[in-house]
C-alpha cells in the first residue's frame, strides 16, 4: 500500500506550535497543516483548534499532513489579542458541555462572570452548568448565600455541582458527568480547576497551588488549550485562555435572546426592539416585577448590555 496516500480522520488533541497532534483509529499522528488554510480562514488567528475534526494524509515518514477541516458543531473563542481587531482565536471546537467552575470563597463567587459565560455558551450553543467548588470552607452565613445563587442558576435550568476537591464531596458526580464526552472547564485561576481534576484523575498530576503564585505567573499564559484524557472515556479541556473572554460580534439587542429564562416574555414587550432597559409595558420588566425574573439576572443583563453598547467586548473579569 502506497503510505503517501492513505487518508485519516481525527481529532486535534494538541497543538504546539505549527505541528498538531491528531488522534486518529491509528493512535496519535504528528501533523502539519496545508499551508493553504491560512488563506482560506483569515478571520481567525488559528484556523485549526483543540476538538476541530480533520483529515489528513499520512506522508512517508510517519508524520500526516492536514488537508481538510470537518465542519464545527460548535466553538469557543475569544478575541485574539494585540490589535488585530475582529480576529478570533478559536480556544476549542465541538464541545459536549461547559462547566463553569467558581469556588465560595478565595475567590468567591462571581455571578458577573457565570453570567458572562453563560451567555457566551448560548451563543455558541454549548451547553453548559455551574461548579461551585471548595463547599469544605462554607460556614452557616456563606453557605446561604452560595445557595441563594445555586438554587438561582438550578431553577433558570442549569445544572449546579457543589463540589471540595479537599473532601472530595461531589467529585463521583463530577466525573461521572464527564463519561465519553468533550468537557470544557473555565473558571479563573485559584477556583480548583486542577485540584478537581486529579481528584477525577488522580494519575493527571496537574499542578496545583497558591493562589497570587498562580496570579503572576498568568499573565503572560498561553491561550492554548490542553486534552487531558480520562480513563472513563472522556476528554476534558482546560482553557487558560476562558479566565479573559469576549462576547464577540454579539448585537447588544440580540443580547436579551441568550438570557434563557428571559425568552418566553420577548415577544410581549410593546416595542418589538425593547432592550428591556427603560421602555415602557416591558414584559421582562414586568416578570420581574412579579418575582418570575430575578433581580439579579436582570441587573446583570443590563450591566452586559451596557458593556456591549461601548463596544467593550473584554469581558468576565
Ligand atoms: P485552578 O487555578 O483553578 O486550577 O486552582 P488549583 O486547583 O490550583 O487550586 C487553587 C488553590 O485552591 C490551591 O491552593 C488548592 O489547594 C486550593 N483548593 C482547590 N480546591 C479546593 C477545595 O475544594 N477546598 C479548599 N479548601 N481548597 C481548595
Ligand atoms: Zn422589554
Amino acid at each position: 500500500m502506497d503510505e503517501g496516500k492513505r487518508e485519516l480522520v481525527g481529532t486535534i488533541w494538541k497543538s504546539t506550535g505549527s505541528w498538531y497532534e491528531v488522534q486518529t483509529p491509528d493512535g496519535i499522528v504528528l501533523s502539519k497543516m496545508r499551508g493553504r488554510f491560512r488563506l482560506t480562514h483569515q478571520r481567525e488567528t488559528n484556523p485549526i483548534a483543540v476538538g476541530d475534526v480533520v483529515t489528513l494524509q499520512m506522508v512517508g515518514d510517519g508524520t500526516g499532513v492536514i488537508t481538510g477541516l470537518h465542519e464545527r458543531r460548535n466553538k469557543l473563542v475569544r478575541r485574539a489579542a494585540g490589535r488585530r481587531v475582529g480576529f478570533e482565536h478559536v480556544l476549542v471546537a465541538n464541545v459536549d458541555f461547559a462547566w463553569i467552575v467558581q469556588s465560595v470563597l478565595m475567590p468567591k463567587l462571581n455571578p458577573g462572570f457565570i453570567d458572562r459565560f453563560l451567555v457566551m455558551a448560548e451563543v455558541y450553543e454549548i451547553p453548559a452548568g455551574l461548579i461551585v467548588n471548595k463547599t469544605d470552607l462554607l460556614d452557616k452565613i456563606i453557605r446561604e448565600a452560595v445557595e441563594h445563587w445555586c438554587k438561582l442558576y438550578e431553577k433558570i435550568g442549569y445544572p449546579v455541582l457543589r463540589t471540595s476537591a479537599l473532601s472530595g464531596d461531589g467529585v463521583d458526580e463530577l466525573r461521572s458527568g464527564l463519561v465519553d464526552q468533550i468537557t470544557v472547564l473555565a473558571g479563573p485561576s485559584g477556583v480548583g480547576k486542577s485540584s478537581l481534576l486529579n481528584r477525577v484523575e488522580p494519575s493527571l498530576s496537574l499542578r496545583t497551588g497558591d493562589v497570587s503564585e498562580k496570579t503572576k505567573k498568568g499573565t503572560h499564559v498561553t491561550t492554548n488549550a490542553a486534552f487531558y484524557r480520562l480513563t472513563d472515556g472522556g476528554v476534558v479541556i482546560d482553557t487558560p485562555g476562558l479566565r479573559e473572554f469576549g462576547i464577540i460580534d454579539l448585537d447588544p439587542a440580540q443580547l436579551s435572546h441568550y438570557f434563557v429564562e428571559f425568552v418566553p416574555f420577548l415577544n410581549d414587550c410593546k416595542y418589538p426592539n425593547c432592550t428591556h432597559d427603560h421602555e415602557p409595558e416591558c414584559a421582562v420588566v414586568d416578570a420581574v416585577d412579579r418575582g418570575e425574573i430575578t433581580e439579579e439576572r436582570w441587573a446583570s443583563y443590563l450591566n452586559i448590555l451596557q458593556s456591549l453598547r461601548m463596544g467593550d467586548k473584554d469581558v468576565g473579569r
